[in-house]
């Protein structure tokens, strides 16, 4: 019975909840433009919200928060209030694979990262990003 790894474990939950906030996506952004790509878009109206797009390719680019989308690598379940978050976070997974079905039948390609990916290796996602976008751009 450790009271530190409780501790510890609802700070983790606590830290990834606020990870909410789209710092993954600034770094993939910052290295797009700083690699001169263009015609990318951010807050474009499109299903799902992608975090960047291309139009004119047609590429849809989602970082997906781990706690929020459930991460095989990073997800904890939350100890308090547990049946609440299962329902929640099993929600937005089924709505990520429904836009992503949605998306992929309107013609749209889509990346997807996960917020740990960009984290640990942003220049790994913005090279996935820039292969997509040349095959397009020939
Ligand atoms: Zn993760």
């Amino acid at each position: 019975m450790s009271d530190v790894h409780t501790k510890k474990q609802r700070s983790y939950n606590m830290s990834m909840i606020r990870s909410k906030n789209t710092k993954p996506e600034i770094i993939l952004r910052k290295l797009l433009s700083a690699s001169g790509v263009k015609g990318y878009r951010i807050n474009y109206k499109l299903t799902g919200k992608p975090d960047i797009v291309f139009p004119r390719q047609k590429i849809a680019i989602f970082v997906d928060g781990c706690f929020w989308h459930m991460c095989p690598k990073c997800y904890i379940q939350p100890k308090s209030n547990p049946k609440f978050w299962i329902n929640k976070i099993k929600g937005n997974v089924k709505r990520d694979k429904k836009v992503k079905e949605l998306l992929k039948s309107e013609g749209w390609t889509i990346l997807r990262f996960w917020e740990h990916e960009v984290s640990k290796n942003p220049k790994k996602c913005h090279k996935s990003i820039i292969n997509k976008y040349s095959s397009f751009s020939t």
